[in-house]
């Protein structure tokens, strides 16, 4: 009788290495199951998830009631295309409307369609609505934005590394300084369509504007009749402790992109929600996917709307982000430089002297705790909202142990 050595962790990275593309630099960790907080990779180690698929899990790995939405729905119909309707269709935009207290919803699958589909939207708005001569409409944004990875989203980036030889790139974009009022006062103006913005700057390392930026933007928008557009794709859905970051600040924006956590973690669904009068302005055949707003999608996202209506994965966050920000305020001054956020959401700003980014995380994930970098000196904290304070308390103490001085 001879046994089979199942593949071991080296042996399924080097299957990644030789057969994807190298568009990713992940920790050596291989996952193979996952349940609420925790992952367990293919040697049986447990680790507790810091990242959250990037807030795409705010409802951790599985949750049973997004899981059986799923499955219902797997057991009656997955995909009709928009060539005709189906019977989850109009109940998710209208609950999704109904939660966002908006009034109309475009679904689309990944967070880059949402934003590229809020873009055309804005465009073709300010051509018949507010009456920008044709082919001249601008959209202001901000620096060290992080909107996704399309050649025209690309195009306003301020990351080299995400543009260089990706050109040439799309016009129509004035990128002002995060946070700077004044910087938008002096681009707004006839032609311009919209502000897009995030609330909260995740990919940057979780910044968050100065105190009354965003409703200025508000403001400036109304002065000017350009749409502010909020990417909520990250901040929202009650990473902040809120159902949107906006929510906040008392601010609403006229469109918003939603997307990762909107899947529950099981599909890939985003959408634009807004104003009617906006998101109005699409005629049939000016906009599509053959997937958006698919069954299946439809199904799990009724499902995540149900879970965030209650409210309390919106208070977990605002509880237990108080935790974790005041136990990472005590090591600022003893390893780590600032620590950033709002709600189960946090930037840690690793002290100069102390490890990379890079080594941090792998440091981490060698005390059970799966955390990434952004940018090179940046930890990004982001727990699902079902974690336990016991479980926070965890990752926090690894984070002092690899961090704290
Ligand atoms: C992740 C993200 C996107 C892009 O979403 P994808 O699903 O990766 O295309 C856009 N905007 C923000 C703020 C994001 O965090």
């Amino acid at each position: 009788m001879t046994t089979v050595a199942a593949p071991t962790t080296g042996q399924f990275i080097a299957l990644d290495e030789q057969w994807s593309t190298h568009n990713y630099h992940p920790l050596p960790v291989v996952i193979s199951h996952g349940e609420g907080a925790w992952v367990t990779d293919v040697e049986g180690r447990r680790y507790l998830d810091f990242l959250s698929g990037y807030s795409s899990l705010n409802f951790g790995h599985r949750h049973p009631d997004l899981v059986a939405a799923a499955v219902e729905q797997l057991g009656r119909v997955t995909l009709t295309s928009r060539a005709f309707h189906h019977d989850q269709f109009g109940l998710f935009c209208r609950e999704l409307a109904e939660l966002t207290g908006t009034e109309m919803v475009l679904a689309m699958n990944s967070g880059a369609e949402a934003v590229e589909s809020a873009i055309k939207v804005a465009r073709k708005w300010a051509y018949r609505v507010k009456g920008v001569p044709e082919g001249t409409a601008e959209i202001i944004v901000a620096g060290s934005n992080f909107h996704g990875r399309t050649t025209t989203i690309v195009s306003f980036s301020t990351d080299d590394t995400a543009r260089a030889d990706f050109g040439p790139f799309t016009p129509g974009f004035r990128v002002v300084k995060y946070g700077d009022l004044d910087a938008v006062r002096d681009a707004i103006g006839p032609r311009t369509a919209a502000v897009l913005i995030e609330p909260i700057q995740g990919e940057a390392g979780v910044v968050v504007p100065p105190a009354g930026y965003l409703a200025g933007l508000r403001a400036l928008c109304d002065e000017h009749q350009a749409l502010f557009i909020a990417d909520e794709i990250q901040s929202g859905l009650g990473r902040t402790g809120d159902l949107l970051a906006l929510d906040h600040d008392d601010v609403r924006a006229d469109l918003y992109t939603l997307g990762k956590a909107l899947g529950g973690g099981i599909v890939p669904v985003s959408a634009v929600v807004g104003r009617r009068d906006v998101l109005g302005v699409l005629k049939p055949g000016e906009h599509g996917s053959t997937f958006g707003g698919n069954p299946l999608a439809c199904a799990v996202g009724r499902a995540v709307v149900r879970l965030l209506a209650t409210g309390e994965f919106q208070q977990r966050s605002r509880e237990l982000g108080e935790r974790l920000h005041g136990r990472l305020g005590e090591l600022v001054g003893r390893g780590v430089a600032e620590v950033r956020g709002r709600g189960l959401w946090a930037g840690v700003e690793i002290a100069p002297g102390g490890p990379r980014g890079r080594e941090a995380s792998e440091a981490l994930a060698g005390l059970g705790v799966l955390c990434k970098e952004t940018q090179d000196t940046t930890l990004r904290v982001a727990p699902p909202l079902v974690i336990t304070e016991d479980e926070l308390d965890q990752g926090v103490d690894a984070i002092a142990r690899v961090l704290g001085r």
